[in-house]
């Protein structure tokens, strides 16, 4: 069976990148759902997004990178799926992610969400703290693969030096 792991992904972090490791081994084949959502203002566009995960999950045979944008219901039925993965790290996601998954099930009743509980190590990590460090000059070598470690810096580099001149 195949399984879509949807997210905004800005940037994949070494979080994500657990959920999709394990997912690798449970299930035939993951496609990672970029979604492509102006109102979020992420950081990094959806090709370089797109461009990251792809190198992130480079060396797994079953797993395939693609953008999507409107609802996820949509882009799970175009792509003739019915399992929809997501990652839970706290009680805190708990409350979300239900919501989510019952808004999604009364909008197509035979797509199933699943969750897979993160790994202690990265239960308090996400893109937004990452982010957050990255911007001010912190280290975030181990949260991230170490080529989105490289695309925060450029980011801010030149952010800092566009508010300069
Ligand atoms: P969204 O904006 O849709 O929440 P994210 O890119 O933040 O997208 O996250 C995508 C999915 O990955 C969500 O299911 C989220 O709960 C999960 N996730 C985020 N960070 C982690 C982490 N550190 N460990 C496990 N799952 C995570």
């Amino acid at each position: 069976m195949t399984v879509i792991y949807p997210g905004t992904f800005d940037p994949v972090t070494n979080g994500h990148l657990d959920i999709i490791s394990r997912a690798s081994g449970l299930f035939e084949s993951v496609i990672v759902a970029i979604l492509e959502n102006p109102q979020k203002k992420p950081l990094f566009t959806p090709r370089e997004r797109e461009k990251m995960m792809k190198e992130t999950v480079k060396n797994f045979t079953n797993v395939n990178v693609e953008i999507f944008h409107g609802l996820l219901v949509h882009f799970v039925r175009r792509k003739g799926c019915r399992l929809v993965l997501r990652g839970l790290r706290a009680i805190s996601d708990y409350e979300y992610e239900t919501q989510l998954a019952l808004t999604n099930r009364k909008l197509a009743p035979e797509i199933e969400t699943i969750f897979l509980p993160t790994s202690t190590e990265y239960s308090y990590l996400n893109s937004s703290a990452v982010k957050e460090v990255a911007r001010f000059g912190g280290c975030v070598r181990g949260l991230v693969p170490s080529m989105v470690e490289k695309n925060l810096q450029k980011k801010f580099q030149v952010d800092s030096q566009t508010e300069k001149s």
